[in-house]
């Protein structure tokens, strides 16, 4: 199998190449101003180009469907075109946290939860969250994890408190899927179940939206919610009891691809920046790209997308030829590497734009803060680092002295 475009996907990446920069480029500015009318509320222009991208057949290219079938790799390559537009995923269905709970009903639901809950995200008409991290503990090790449900009769009671749920601001969020301790007695990566627990539902607060630098992300957001003795038939089990870590892994081995690949595709936007900046405004006699190291800043940065690109695809390929226990070590490699690649392009474009950079005047301040919050969500570097290494020395058994 192949790295490169392959014929599969040569029309639908001409035609995704296209429908992003005469579509979704030149509404950014337009989207933004809508937003400003209520901040909550997803700007009339999304719900056109979401028709548009429907029309087009450009919509949910993440799942299989009768209409098209991609490999990982294949899909990997037209995240990466999504990326270039911070509004763009969602035009096509393709953004987190809908894809991955998308994918966790399709394997795990029951067939209520599906045509309850999936069949209507497929169709655009609702959003969900996903919800693990939790204010009171050190998330990044999700045994941590202390929300607790409850069996009562036939019914689940959940009490807790959880920080960070992307997109429960949005009004069209209708359900989340909460990672919650069902199984208090047995060993720590069994303790855990998934939830799901509709918004409405009694004892659902979201006691506060969490800005990331200033930036609130609406009308997504991230939220702060408690649960409050929130009852939910047995039916919302999602899987089997002990199973959260195994179906969540699993939702953020293909999730993290896509995120990455999406951050290449900004990093490519970053780029483009900054060289048409440099070319187009002079200093000191000369273009700003014949100054000082600016050579260097642009070479580096095409080198570092590059080499970047090559390890996610390579993840994706690996993802896809020998499933996600083998791959976990490429998918914590590219994690760790590919959100400070584009932290450090984007900070390049920032730095060739003078003041213009870090103002509202183009996306790239709100693209780094983005970035740097990369590095935090889906695991730390750190925790990806730890899993290398550990791999690494597993390698070569310790020996005593
Ligand atoms: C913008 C954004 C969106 C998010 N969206 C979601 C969401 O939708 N749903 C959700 O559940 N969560 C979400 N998160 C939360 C994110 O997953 C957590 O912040 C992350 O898992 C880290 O958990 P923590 O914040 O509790 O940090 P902690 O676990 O307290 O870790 C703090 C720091 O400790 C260090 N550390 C931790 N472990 C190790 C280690 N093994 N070795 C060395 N150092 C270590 C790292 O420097 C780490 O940054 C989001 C976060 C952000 C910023």
């Amino acid at each position: 199998m192949q790295l490169g475009i392959s014929d599969n996907i040569k029309s639908v990446v001409m035609q995704l190449r296209t429908f992003i920069n005469e579509v979704i480029i030149p509404n950014e500015v337009r989207y933004l101003s809508e937003l400003q009318d209520d901040r909550w509320q997803s700007p009339p222009v999304m719900q056109t180009m979401i028709n548009q991208a429907k029309k087009a057949g450009l919509f949910n290219l993440f799942i299989e469907s009768d209409k098209h079938q991609f490999t990982g790799v294949e899909y990997a390559h037209l995240a990466e075109l999504m990326g270039r537009s911070e509004i763009a995923a969602e035009v096509f269905n393709c953004a987190a946290p809908d894809t991955g709970n998308m994918e966790v009903l399709a394997k795990f639901g029951t067939d209520e939860q599906r045509s309850r809950y999936l069949v209507p995200l497929l169709q655009g008409d609702i959003k969900s969250g996903f919800a693990m991290t939790e204010p009171a503990v050190a998330s990044s090790d999700a045994s941590n994890i202390m929300s607790e449900a409850r069996r009562e009769g036939d019914d689940w009671v959940l009490s807790g408190e959880k920080s960070w749920v992307s997109g429960a601001g949005d009004p069209r969020c209708k359900f989340l899927i909460v990672m919650c301790q069902t199984e208090a007695g047995a060993s720590p990566e069994l303790r855990q179940s998934l939830l799901l627990i509709p918004m409405q539902s009694k004892g659902v607060e979201i006691t506060r939206m969490i800005s990331v630098f200033g930036y609130d992300d609406a009308p997504q957001g991230h939220a702060q919610i408690r649960f409050t003795q929130v009852r939910v038939p047995s039916t919302s089990l999602i899987g089997n009891t002990g199973q959260a870590f195994e179906i969540a892994q699993g939702r953020m081995g293909s999730g993290r691809i896509h995120q990455c690949m999406r951050s290449i595709g900004a990093a490519e936007r970053a780029l483009e920046l900054m060289v048409k900046r440099s070319t187009s405004r002079y200093a000191f006699g000369k273009p700003l790209s014949e100054l000082g190291g600016n050579v260097d800043v642009i070479a580096n940065s095409r080198i570092e997308i590059e080499m970047s690109r090559l390890m996610a695809l390579k993840a994706a390929w690996m993802l896809d030829q020998r499933g996600l226990h083998a791959a976990l070590g490429e998918i914590a490699q590219m994690k760790v590497v590919v959100p400070n690649m584009a932290l450090n392009v984007i900070d390049r474009a920032i730095q060739m734009h003078g003041g213009t950079g870090v103002s509202e005047d183009t996306p790239l301040a709100k693209m780094w803060a983005a970035h740097r919050a990369m590095r935090l969500s889906d695991g730390p570097d750190e925790v990806h680092r730890e899993m290398i290494s550990r791999q690494e020395i597993g390698k070569f058994p310790l020996t005593y002295v």
